[in-house]
């Protein structure tokens, strides 16, 4: 379900735009209804307040975990069962963030995850993108929804930037707090800057070499490091709030000197944060990730070279590994 036939569901229900607005925010906040200064049974007109029950049916069936797994670091990996039975993965991240999914699987195709393996089952609607911070809000407080699950939510436009909107009104999400996670595309940086709620923006770059990043991401939209780059710092100006340029670390392929000189080519000057992400491995992928010292000695080489850059490790990477192997594994695709 999309988040305006909900609202259409709500108001054939009865629902004005208050009671709309009490309903939508509850669910989305995972407040309890009755907290507000009346209690429901004196604010919701009669016909409503019968129909209250199956709505909050309909609500809790958008979305329901399925399982989950507690990482070491604090972080916990869901995996959300959808009203089709479909499934995705949220992660609730240490400090307040939630990784939210925007497709059933995805496109893109990207060598090294697991996710892009499978191709693209179906969108994950705005409604299902609201429920996953609903049930990870149900298990603690939610201040940052960043769409880096699996997806690319360039692919599903219209229900991300949907989902951004309600966030960012509705759910009380500050709009620096929800970060926008893209392999690049022109659709999405025209319409980013046409949002009302504009979120930050996270660019999935991985290499400066523009040949090595079409085998890498073989079905990303063809556009050179240096467009991306261009695109993604424009929109860092307009907005208001820098880049995350993201880099998974992969050895052999984008830890090398030549990487380091590359970045340091295209990011001098730039408005954003380099964050390098260790590759998750995957067995049968054919990457590995670099040792903990050629990470460190990369971040700091980059950081004395004027490039702000941290080394990030990805939540819950003890936990099945990588984005969509917990889904894969569900499925009993698995590798690992
Ligand atoms: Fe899609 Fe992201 Fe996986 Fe690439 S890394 S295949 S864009 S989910």
């Amino acid at each position: 379900m999309h988040l305006h036939d909900l609202r259409l569901r709500l108001r054939a229900a009865g629902a004005g735009p208050s009671h709309e607005h009490r309903i939508l925010r509850t669910w989305s906040q995972a407040l309890p209804r009755d907290g507000g200064k009346r209690p429901t049974a004196n604010y919701f007109p009669a016909g409503l307040l019968a129909e209250l029950p199956a709505i909050d049916a309909e609500l809790a069936a958008l979305a329901r975990v399925q399982t989950v797994h507690p990482g070491e670091d604090g972080s916990e990996r869901l995996l959300v069962g959808l009203a089709d039975g479909q499934t995705v993965e949220s992660v609730l991240l240490p400090r307040g963030g939630v990784c939210v999914s925007s497709q059933v699987g995805c496109a893109v195709g990207c060598q090294f995850c697991m996710t892009g393996q499978a191709g693209l089952l179906r969108q994950v609607r705005s409604a299902e993108i609201v429920a996953q911070v609903a049930l990870a809000r149900a298990r603690r407080p939610v201040s940052r929804v960043v769409f880096m699950g699996m997806g690319e939510p360039s692919h599903n436009l219209d229900g991300v930037l949907e989902a951004i909107d309600f966030l960012g009104t509705v759910g009380n999400v500050g709009h620096k707090n929800l970060v926008f996670s893209t392999v690049g595309d022109p659709r999405a940086f025209e319409r980013l800057h046409r949002q009302t709620v504009r979120p930050a923006l996270a660019l999935s770059l991985h290499t400066t070499d523009a040949a090595l990043r079409r085998r890498l991401l073989p079905r990303a939209p063809d556009l050179t490091p240096e467009q991306l780059v261009d695109a993604a710092d424009a929109y860092a100006r307009a907005s208001g709030y820098p880049v995350q340029y993201q880099w998974t670390l992969l050895e052999g392929i984008n830890d090398r000197s030549e990487d380091i000189e590359g970045l340091v080519r295209l990011l001098r000057g730039r408005w954003g944060v380099l964050n390098l992400i260790p590759f998750n491995s995957v067995e049968g992928s054919g990457f590995a990730r670099p040792t903990l010292e050629r990470c460190e000695r990369m971040a700091r080489t980059l950081h004395e070279r004027g490039i702000l850059t941290k080394l990030r490790h990805s939540a819950g990477q003890d936990v099945d590994g990588g984005c969509g192997q917990l889904r894969a594994r569900a499925l009993g695709g698995a590798t690992q």
